[in-house]
C-alpha cells in the first residue's frame, strides 16, 4: 500500500510539474518577457525542467519522506515564484507575495478542494491587479493565473496526502503499539486498560469503555473505562439500559448509532438518556474470545459534527479483535502458569511454587517483622501402604492427606507437595510455638482420618522450622525443617519436632550426631521391609509400629547368626497370624503376641553358634546355655520402650503346661497366655522344619500329631486343640510356607527340637 502511494505521489508531482513547465515554456515563447529578463527567466525555466527530470530518477520511496515534501515546496516557491514575479518586470512585484500567500493558504487548507478554492480567489485578485497595472499581456495573465491555480492544487494535494499519512501512520503506530503491548500482556487487565487508552486517544472520544458480558447476561462489568479524563473501573452495569451493547453482544456485530434519542432501539430507555448521551455518536464492537463474545468496546463521541468514518470503524474492530486474541492468550497463559505451579496428583502447589512463596514471605517478613514457619511432612510407611493396597490406593491416601492439610490451614498459608509422599506448608505469620500447635492439630487430624480400603491409620512425621529463629534463608529453612523431620522419623514417627527443639537430635550443636542419623536409613533395607510385612495388620498398634526400627535391629542380630532368619520371620508371621485369628484376643494383645512370636528366640544371639549348630547330643552345660535363651531374650527386649509388653511372652515361651518347662517351671494358667501361644507356634514351626520325610505334607502331619499328642502335658490343652484345628483347616497354606524342609535346620529352632532329647538325659 505504501509503495503504491509513493508511486502515485511521484507520478502526480512529475505530471503536474511537466504541465507547469509546458505552460510557462509556452508563456515565454508566446509572450516574451520584458527586455533584459529573458535570459534570466529562461535559465530559471530550464532549471525547473531539469529538477523535474531529477524527480523522475529519484526512487519512489523518497517521495514518502516528509523531508522531501518540505524540500519540494521550497524548490517550487523559489523557482516558480521567480518566474512569475519577474515576468512582468518590477511593476508586477505583487505577484511574488501573492504567490507565497497562495502556497501558505493551500498548505493550511490541507485539502485539494479548499486549496483550489483559495487559489482561485487569489488568482482572480492577481488577474485583476495585473489587468489594472496594464503592463502584462492578457495571454500571460491567463497562464499566470493557471500556473497559480496549479501550484495551489499541488500544495493542497501534498498537504492532504501528508495529513492522510499522519492519520494512517498514527493509526498504524497505535495498531502496532497495541498489538505489541497486547502480545506482551500477561494479564488481561492490562489488555483492557491499553485498549481503552489507545482508542480514547485516537478518536479523542468522550468515553471509551471495555465491558465484559456474555450473550444472555443481564449485567455487564466495566473493566476499564475512560470518561473524559476520569478513569472508571470495575463497575457493574444493567445491560437493559444499554440496547446498543446488548445488540452487539447478542448479534455478534458492530453497532454504530448516531443520535440515540432518534434511534428506535433506544425507545424504551430514552428517558434515561443524559443530554450528553442523547446527541452523541456511539460505536460498540464485540470483543471475541474464540467464537464467543466475551465483551464489547464502547466508544462515544459527543461533538455533534463528529461521526465515525468507515476506516475508524474498521480500525476499532481490528483493535477489538487483537484484544480478544490477547485476552484469550493471556487467559491460557494464566492457566498454564497456574498449572505449572500445581502438582497434578493432589492439586497442591509444587516445590517451585513453595520455594517462591518462601522467598516472597521472607521479603514480607523483613518488611513487617512478622515471623513465619515451614512444616515439612512425610507420610509414615508409605511404601508399606503401596505394597499392601496397591499404588492407586496409595495415591488416594496422598490425596486425602493433601485435603486434610488444606482443610486445616488458612487461605494465606501455602500447602505444597514437596515430592513423593512429602509435603511442605508455609504457615504465614506464625512463629514457632504457634505453628507447633497448628502442626499438632494437623497431625491428629491426619491420624484420625479414615482411608477407604486401608485398614490401619495413616500417620505423618513432621519437622518444623521458623523464620527468622531457625534459619536466615529459604534454603536453610527447608534444610532445617527437613532435619527436624528426619529427627521425627528417628524418634519413632507420627510426631512433630521443631528444628531447635532440644529433643531434636538435629539441633545445631549436635550436627555430627545428626549426620549419623541421616545415614542411609535402616528401614530402606530388606530387613525393615520384611519386618514391616511380618508386622502387617498390626498398624493399629502404634506403639509397636513405632518400634519397627528396633525390631529390625534385633532381626539383623538374628540374621548375623542365621542367614535365613528373615525367611523364618516371614513364615512365623504367617503361622502366628493364622493362629491368632482363631483366638479371642483384643487387637492390642494380638499385636503383642504376634511380635513375641517373631522375637521369641532373640536370646539365642547370646548362645554360641557352635552349640546351636551342634549335630551331636548336647552336654549338660551346653543344654543349660541353650535354656538361658528365653531369659536373655527377655533381657534384651525389656529396655526397649514399646516392646516391653512382649517380655513375659519371651521369657516363658518354653514353660510347659505340666510345670516341666523352663526357666521358671510355671504350671498351667500361671504361664502367661501369650507365652503359651508363642510356645505352640515355636514348637509347630520347629516341627515343620524338622519333621520326617522329604515332603512338606509329612512335616505338617507330623507336627499336627505331635501337638495333639502333647496337649495337656507340654501344651495348654485348649490352645493345642485350637491349633490342631487351625492346622487342619489351613493345610495348604502351611504346606506352602517358603522355608525349606530340612532335617538339619539351622540353630534358630534348635531349642524346641532338642529339648525332649536333652531333658530326658538330665
Ligand atoms: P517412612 O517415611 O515412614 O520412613 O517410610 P516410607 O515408606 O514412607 O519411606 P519413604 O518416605 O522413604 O518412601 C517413600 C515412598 O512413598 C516410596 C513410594 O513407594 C511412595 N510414594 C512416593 N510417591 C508416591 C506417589 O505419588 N504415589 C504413591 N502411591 N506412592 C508414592
Ligand atoms: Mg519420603
Ligand atoms: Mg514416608
Amino acid at each position: 500500500m505504501m509503495i503504491t502511494r509513493s508511486w502515485n505521489k511521484k507520478a502526480t508531482l512529475i505530471a503536474l510539474r511537466l504541465c507547469i513547465a509546458a505552460a510557462t515554456g509556452a508563456l515565454l515563447i508566446l509572450y516574451p518577457p520584458a527586455a533584459g529578463l529573458t535570459g534570466w527567466l529562461l535559465g530559471t525555466w530550464a532549471l525547473y525542467v531539469a529538477t523535474t527530470f531529477i524527480y523522475l530518477v529519484l526512487p519512489a520511496h523518497w517521495f514518502r519522506r516528509r523531508r522531501f515534501d518540505v524540500t519540494f515546496v521550497a524548490i517550487e516557491i523559489a523557482l516558480l515564484g521567480q518566474m512569475f514575479a519577474f515576468y512582468g518586470g518590477p511593476e508586477s512585484w505583487f505577484v511574488y507575495p501573492l504567490f507565497l500567500l497562495t502556497i501558505l493558504l493551500a498548505a493550511l487548507a490541507r485539502r485539494v478542494a479548499w486549496a483550489l478554492g483559495l487559489g482561485f480567489a487569489v488568482a482572480v485578485a492577481l488577474a485583476l491587479m495585473l489587468i489594472d497595472s496594464g503592463t502584462t499581456q492578457i495571454g500571460a495573465i491567463i497562464l499566470q493565473v493557471g500556473a497559480l491555480l496549479t501550484t495551489a492544487g499541488i500544495v493542497g494535494y501534498l498537504t492532504e496526502e501528508l495529513g492522510h499519512e499522519e492519520v494512517l501512520s498514527s493509526q498504524f503506530e497505535s495498531a502496532l503499539e497495541v498489538s505489541t503491548l497486547l502480545a506482551e500482556a500477561i494479564e488481561v487487565e492490562s489488555v483492557y486498560r491499553r485498549l481503552t487508552e489507545v482508542l480514547g486517544h485516537l478518536f479523542q472520544a468522550n468515553r471509551v469503555a471495555v465491558i465484559l458480558a456474555e450473550p444472555g447476561e443481564a449485567t455487564g462489568r466495566i473493566v476499564s473505562a475512560i470518561d473524559a479524563s476520569e478513569v472508571v473501573e470495575d463497575l457493574e452495569i444493567q445491560l437493559d439500559r444499554y440496547p446498543e451493547i446488548q445488540i452487539a453482544i447478542d448479534e455478534h456485530r458492530t453497532v454504530v448509532i448516531e443520535r440515540p434519542e432518534k434511534d428506535p432501539n433506544f425507545e424504551r430507555v430514552k428517558r434515561h438518556l443524559t443530554p450528553r448521551a442523547a446527541g452523541a455518536t456511539i460505536l460498540v464492537t464485540p470483543i471475541r474470545r474464540g467464537n464467543d463474545v466475551h465483551g464489547v468496546v464502547f466508544v462515544r463521541l459527543e461533538k455533534s459534527y463528529r461521526v465515525f468514518s468507515d476506516q475508524e470503524i474498521r480500525f476499532c474492530q481490528i483493535m477489538a479483535d487483537i484484544a480478544g486474541k490477547a485476552i484469550q492468550r493471556a487467559g491460557h497463559l494464566a492457566e498454564v502458569s497456574e498449572a505449572a505451579r500445581r502438582d497434578p496428583l493432589t492439586g497442591l502447589y509444587n516445590v517451585r511454587a513453595l520455594q517462591q512463596a518462601l522467598t516472597d514471605e521472607i521479603v514480607r517478613s523483613e518488611r513487617t517483622g512478622a515471623a513465619f514457619s515451614l512444616v515439612m511432612i512425610d507420610i509414615d510407611f508409605m511404601k508399606h501402604i503401596n505394597d499392601t493396597y496397591g499404588h492407586p490406593t496409595g495415591d488416594q491416601v496422598l490425596r486425602n492427606v493433601a485435603n486434610t492439610l488444606t482443610e486445616q490451614v488458612r487461605q494465606v498459608d501455602v500447602v505444597a507437595r514437596y515430592g513423593g509422599e512429602e509435603f511442605g506448608i508455609l504457615l504465614a505469620e506464625a512463629s514457632g510455638p504457634r505453628a507447633m500447635i497448628v502442626a499438632e492439630r494437623i497431625r491428629q487430624q491426619i491420624e484420625a482420618r479414615h482411608h477407604d480400603g486401608v485398614r490401619e491409620a495413616v500417620t505423618v512425621s513432621m519437622g518444623l522450622a521458623a523464620y527468622p529463629d531457625d534459619a536466615s534463608s529459604s534454603t536453610d529453612l527447608i534444610r532445617a525443617a527437613d532435619q527436624a523431620l528426619y529427627a521425627s522419623k528417628h524418634q519413632g514417627r507420627n510426631r512433630i519436632m521443631r528444628y531447635n527443639d532440644t529433643n531434636c537430635i538435629s539441633a545445631n550443636e549436635d550436627a555430627e550426631a545428626f549426620d549419623l542419623a541421616r545415614q542411609p536409613r535402616p528401614h530402606d533395607s530388606t530387613v525393615i521391609r520384611t519386618v514391616r510385612d511380618a508386622l502387617d495388620g498390626l498398624h493399629t498398634n502404634q506403639q509397636i509400629m513405632r518400634q519397627v526400627g528396633a525390631v529390625a535391629s534385633l532381626v539383623t542380630l538374628m540374621q548375623a547368626r542365621d542367614p535365613s532368619a528373615l525367611e523364618h520371620l516371614s513364615d512365623t508371621a504367617t503361622l502366628a497370624r493364622l493362629f491368632l485369628s482363631h483366638l479371642t484376643v483384643d487387637e492390642r494383645e494380638r499385636a503383642t503376641i504376634h511380635l513375641a512370636c517373631l522375637l521369641r528366640d532373640i536370646g539365642q544371639a547370646a548362645v554360641g553358634s557352635a552349640i546351636l549348630n551342634k549335630q551331636d547330643s548336647l552336654t549338660r552345660e551346653e543344654y543349660e546355655a541353650i535354656r538361658e535363651h528365653p531369659v536373655i531374650g527377655a533381657q534384651i527386649v525389656a529396655p526397649l520402650r514399646g516392646l516391653d509388653p512382649i517380655v513375659p511372652f519371651i521369657r516363658h515361651h518354653h514353660e510347659r503346661w505340666d510345670g516341666q518347662g523352663y526357666p521358671d517351671g510355671l504350671t498351667g494358667s500361671a504361664i502367661p497366655y501369650g507365652a503359651r501361644v508363642v510356645g505352640l507356634i515355636d514348637a509347630l514351626y520347629a516341627m515343620l522344619l524338622t519333621g520326617p520325610g522329604a515332603s512338606r505334607s509329612h512335616g505338617v502331619d507330623y507336627a499336627r500329631e505331635e501337638i495333639a499328642r502333647n496337649a495337656g502335658t507340654q501344651f495348654d490343652p485348649e490352645l493345642a486343640k485350637r491349633l490342631v484345628f487351625v492346622i487342619d483347616s489351613n493345610q495348604d497354606a502351611i504346606e506352602a510356607l517358603g522355608v525349606t524342609l530340612d532335617a538339619e535346620a539351622p540353630g534358630v529352632i534348635v531349642g524346641a527340637v532338642r529339648q525332649p532329647d536333652a531333658a530326658e538325659s538330665s
